[in-house]
């Protein structure tokens, strides 16, 4: 990849980390390594305590994806500085570019992806 293709996906994906990392403080704050969820407080009947719940758990799971694609914006991120990006972090061959093309933060080529999913 050309430098200029790489130093624009640098600032793409510096500013995707910002946006996450705005999302992730709105969601809750990083306790000891922990990441902490305020529990919502709708009020006590049953039908607001579900709620409670079923918010929580919304909060919970878009954290963990946001925790997800943002390690994985850290780590592409390393590997532009560090000149390796689009090889594969396993084998060291280089990405298959339309891998790449659909999945920018893609620390692995499609083989060693299909051999750690199976
Ligand atoms: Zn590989």
């Amino acid at each position: 990849m050309i430098e200029k293709e790489l130093k624009k996906l640098g600032e793409i994906l510096t500013e995707r980390k910002e946006h996450i990392e705005k999302s992730l403080a709105e969601i809750g704050h990083r306790k000891g390594g922990e990441f902490d969820i305020p529990f919502p407080e709708y009020g006590s009947t049953s039908d607001e305590n579900a709620m409670e719940v079923a918010d929580w758990e919304r909060l919970k799971a878009t954290e963990s994806a946001l925790e997800i694609e943002l390690s994985q914006i850290v780590k592409t991120l390393e590997s532009i500085q560090k000149g390796d990006y689009g090889l594969c972090q396993n084998c060291q061959k280089p990405i298959e570019p339309p891998r790449l093309n659909a999945f920018p933060t893609a620390l692995t080529c499609i083989n060693c992806a299909k051999a750690v999913a199976s």
